[in-house]
């Protein structure tokens, strides 16, 4: 029944110059996550729509589904196209529409037509007014209701007609690539999943870290962050994921500095590392899935310690949220029954029975320069051996 579909996105701020920026990439998203679906299919800007048009057969779930996926979309409109055979044919088609779609006619409606042929024998006005007519007639419990209707049914005269009414609603946010690239550091958990989601969802083009420790992490586990990475990358397009070996400089300050300062100093190293390669790499901020208060390390003070050592900005979307809201959303992206495997996680093995939750900065400064004399050539290894990994869904 539906031969294409009008994508409707969030014009504010889309102005110029931006707007052709925005309007590409948002078709750019939209190919790549139909290269997901049974069929062939175009994406077209015309008079300031963007249309999907369908050029085989394809499964319309399946094809909604990923529409849902772009960032940007605010709303996909399943649309019918019917040939211009007069003005009677087309009353005709409309009744038939509406009977498809709305079994139950004790709905409200308004006709909204529009011309993109100018050509067409009746203004916009009259084909309302006409079409309102023949549905009146057609249904008696029918209503029109111009004001807040149930329905509001398009009309749009272009070389064929189009009609359409439904709007499922998209995920909102921009397009991915509008507002540049940034380092997600991917552990195995919940939350950093979820914080590359949301800020992807801005429009940010995501990379990604993760850091391993073999041999007291398994291949499983590294498995685990490639899986979410997979989940993730099918809303924010490709990413490239950095597989770091941690292992020796987590053994070194286990070695030197106090045990209950480890996660600490520990983090403060995957945050100079993860800057190293957004800096690399063309990224303008990391990002994190820290939240206040959920662990020890991340009290404010904790927070503290661990962004002294960061000089570009640190994007923390689940700041303020409790841990059931970050499940939930895990839950939405699909990421949840991943992050819940229970495989290890570097931050566990080394990790203190009590732990500082009230950090000092200066007493932190002061312990990790027991690392002085290796840590510069471990960090410089750690580097060099760096895995890196292409990450699409497909
Ligand atoms: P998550 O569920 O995201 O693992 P968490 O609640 O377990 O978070 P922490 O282990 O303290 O919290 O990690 C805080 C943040 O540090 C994570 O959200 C992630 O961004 C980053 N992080 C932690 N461990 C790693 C790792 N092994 N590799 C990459 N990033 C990590
Ligand atoms: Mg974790």
């Amino acid at each position: 029944m539906y031969k294409s579909f009008l994508i409707k996105y969030a014009e504010i701020g889309v102005k110029g110059k931006n707007r052709y920026l925005f309007e590409d990439k948002l078709c750019d998203q939209i190919r790549y996550a139909l290269t997901r679906c049974e069929g062939t299919f175009e994406v077209v800007k015309s008079q300031g729509r963007i249309y999907v048009n369908a050029l085989s057969e394809f499964d319309f779930e399946e094809t909604v589904e990923n529409l849902k996926t772009v960032f940007g979309v605010t709303g996909i409109c399943p649309v019918v196209h019917v040939e211009d055979e007069g003005f009677e044919k087309l009353c005709q088609d409309v009744i038939d529409y509406m009977d498809r779609v709305y079994p139950d006619k004790h709905i409200t409606f308004k006709v909204e037509a529009r011309r993109a042929r100018k050509n067409y024998p009746k203004n916009s006005m009259e084909i309302n007014c006409d079409i309102g007519e023949a549905l009146l007639n057609a249904f008696p419990e029918i209503q029109v209701d111009v004001h807040k209707p149930d329905v509001l049914l398009r009309i749009e005269i272009r070389e064929k007609i189009y009609i359409y009414s439904i709007v499922i609603p998209g995920p909102g946010g921009l397009p991915v690539g509008t507002n540049g690239k940034g380092m997600l550091l991917l552990s195995g958990g919940i939350d950093s999943p979820v914080a590359g989601y949301m800020i992807s969802k801005r429009g940010v083009k995501l990379d990604a870290v993760y850091f391993n420790a073999p041999p007291y992490t398994s291949d499983r586990a590294k498995q685990k962050v490639i899986d979410l990475a997979k989940t993730v990358s099918r809303y924010s397009g490709p990413i490239r994921l950095h597989v770091i070996n941690f292992t020796d400089i987590q053994l070194y300050i286990y070695e030197k500095c106090p045990h209950d300062e480890l996660t600490i100093i520990m983090r403060r190293y995957m945050m100079r590392i993860a800057e190293e390669l957004a800096k690399e790499s063309g990224c303008l901020g990391l990002i994190t899935g820290e939240s206040i208060g959920q662990v020890a390390s991340q009290t404010m003070q904790s927070l503290m310690a661990t962004n002294d050592v960061c000089t570009i900005p640190v994007y923390r979307p689940l700041i303020g949220f409790d841990k059931q809201e970050i499940v939930e959303i895990s839950e939405k992206i699909d990421t949840y029954e991943t992050s819940i495997l229970p495989y290890e996680d570097c931050c566990t093995i080394f990790v203190a029975k009590h732990p500082v939750t009230k950090p000092n900065l200066n007493v932190i400064r002061i312990h990790e320069k027991n690392l002085d004399e290796r840590i510069e050539e471990l960090v410089k290894t750690a580097l060099e051996t760096d895995e890196v990994i292409e990450i699409s869904y497909r």
